[in-house]
């Protein structure tokens, strides 16, 4: 785990779900991760997040209007959308006459260095056609990929209906369960490390050494530490 937190520290958030869906599929190769659907990329990390962490993520955001800090819990369970049939591996439209084919997108696509903007993600998730150039076709297609994302991987654009109790202001927010794993991720590897710092300093052992120990163990430690 604390190797999967070094990789993902200067990345991006599709890199990091990639890190995590890793470790929430563990028994799978590296390219079937990279396969799933982003839909089903979430679904498997709001599993890790309750067996982690739990049945609720713990949300704190701020009102766009006037700034009102929320905080509240997400019930996963509430955010599950249930899979439907297998989404189609191919979807086709026709723009001005030139037929174009394009597949949804993926963990993987998420986590390539050439997906940092729409449009690039667009490119890799075209199947057959000439890569579109006028604005108006990029534009159909991605709002094409859009239609197909929101109707066949709908687990992939959950948001949440929020209230401000404060100016009742009422927006829809993105849910991205990697930010909220990530956070919890960050701060467990934080927490280990400044564990084996302590226990490091006293007795010599070495990182190795103090991981090993279990749980409990360093727990013991740590009390004995603090006196
Ligand atoms: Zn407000």
């Amino acid at each position: 785990m604390l190797e999967a937190w070094e990789d993902g520290r200067a990345a991006r958030s599709g890199e990091r779900g990639l890190i995590l869906l890793r470790l929430a599929e563990p028994t799978l190769e590296e390219d079937a991760c990279r396969a799933f659907s982003v839909g089903r990329r979430d679904a498997a990390l709001l599993t890790l997040h309750e067996r982690l962490i739990g049945p609720a993520a713990h949300a704190l955001v701020n009102c766009p209007t006037c700034a009102e800090p929320l905080e509240f819990d997400v019930p996963l369970a509430a955010i599950r959308v249930t899979a439907s049939e297998q989404p189609p591996e191919r979807f086709e439209l026709s723009f001005e006459g030139a037929p174009l084919a394009f597949r949804l997108p993926t963990a993987g696509d998420l986590a390539a260095p050439e997906a940092a903007s729409a449009d690039q993600l667009m490119r890799l998730c075209l199947l057959e056609g000439a890569t579109p150039s006028a604005p108006a076709a990029i534009e159909a297609l991605e709002a094409a990929i859009g239609e197909a994302v929101t109707t066949h991987d709908p687990q992939a654009v959950v948001a949440l209906a929020l209230d401000c109790p404060a100016c009742a202001a009422h927006w829809r927010s993105p849910f991205d369960i990697v930010e909220f794993l990530w956070r919890w991720f960050d701060g467990f590897a934080r927490g280990l490390l400044e564990e084996v710092h302590i226990i490091a300093s006293a007795y010599g052992w070495s990182e190795d050494q103090i991981l090993a120990l279990s749980p409990q163990r360093r727990q013991r430690y740590l009390e004995l530490i603090g006196g």
